[in-house]
C-alpha cells in the first residue's frame, strides 16, 4: 500500500483533476472541493501511482475498480448532500467514494458484497482518518436496520431499480442508481416525494461493475 504522504505535487496534479472533472460538467464547488481534500494516491501501490490522478477508473483487486472520479463526482453531486445527512453507499470497493461523501459532512453507512474487499478497506480507511460504517452483505436489499436514509448512492449496475433501496428512503430522501445492462447503465436519480409518490429523471450513460445479489444479478 501507497505510504500515507500528500506532497506538494500530488495536490498540483488533484488540482489539475479537479478542472478535468469541472470542464467536463461538475460545477457544485462543494463537490469539488471535496475532490480536492481526498489523497486518491492513497488507493493506489506505489507502481500504480501515475494512474491516481487521472480520470479514469482503475482496477483495485477482487474484479473491481475505484471509480472513476467524474462519475463520483456526478453521482455526488445529484444527491445535492448536506451536512448531517444519512447516506447508505452500496459498493464500498476501495472506499474512495465513500470519503467523498464523509467530506461533505454526511454521516455514511457503507456496504460491500465481496468479503476481501470489504475487510481491506474497513482496516484502511481510518487509517486516512476516514470513518464510514462498515458493514458486510448484499447492499441490494439495503440496510433495513439503519433505514430510513436521507440519500442512497450504489456504484455498481443494477438490473433495475431495487424496490428495498426505495422503501429505505425518507421522505424527500434520493436515490441515485445506475441502470441497465452489462455493457451501459443510465444513471438514475428517484426522489421520494410521499410514502406513495416518486420523482425519476435519467442522465447519461456509464459503464459500472455490476450489482450483484438478490435485487441485482444473480450470480
Ligand atoms: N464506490 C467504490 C466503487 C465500487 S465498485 C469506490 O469508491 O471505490 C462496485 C462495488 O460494489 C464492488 O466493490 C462490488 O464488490 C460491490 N458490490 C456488488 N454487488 C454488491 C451488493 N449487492 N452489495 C454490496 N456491494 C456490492
Amino acid at each position: 500500500m501507497q505510504k500515507l504522504i500528500d506532497s506538494y505535487k500530488h495536490k498540483g496534479m488533484r488540482r489539475n483533476l479537479i478542472l478535468t472533472v469541472r470542464e467536463k460538467g461538475i460545477h457544485d464547488q462543494r463537490v469539488l472541493d471535496a475532490l480536492g481534500k481526498v489523497p486518491r494516491h492513497y488507493f493506489f501501490e506505489n507502481v500504480f501511482l501515475e494512474h491516481a490522478y487521472q480520470d479514469k477508473a482503475f482496477p483495485i483487486g477482487e474484479g473491481q475498480t475505484i471509480s472513476q472520479p467524474y462519475t463520483v463526482a456526478f453521482q455526488t453531486e445529484k444527491l445535492e448532500i448536506n451536512a448531517g445527512d444519512k447516506v447508505l453507499e452500496v459498493g464500498t470497493g476501495s472506499g474512495y467514494q465513500a470519503c467523498i461523501l464523509l467530506e461533505l459532512g454526511a454521516e455514511v453507512y457503507t456496504i460491500e458484497y465481496n468479503k476481501v474487499l470489504y475487510e481491506r478497506t474497513r482496516n484502511f480507511l481510518p487509517k486516512m482518518g476516514y470513518k464510514p460504517h462498515f458493514f458486510y452483505g448484499d447492499g441490494s436489499k439495503g440496510l433495513p436496520k439503519k433505514a430510513p436514509f436521507d440519500k442512497i448512492i450504489v456504484t455498481a449496475g443494477a438490473p433495475t431499480i431495487p424496490r428495498s433501496l426505495i422503501e429505505q428512503l425518507a421522505i424527500g430522501g434520493k436515490l441515485i442508481v445506475p441502470v441497465g445492462d452489462n455493457e451501459k447503465q443510465q444513471m438514475l436519480l428517484i426522489e421520494k416525494i410521499s410514502p406513495k409518490q416518486l420523482k425519476k429523471k435519467s442522465f447519461d450513460y456509464f459503464c459500472f461493475v455490476p450489482l450483484l445479489g438478490s435485487e441485482g444479478w444473480n450470480e
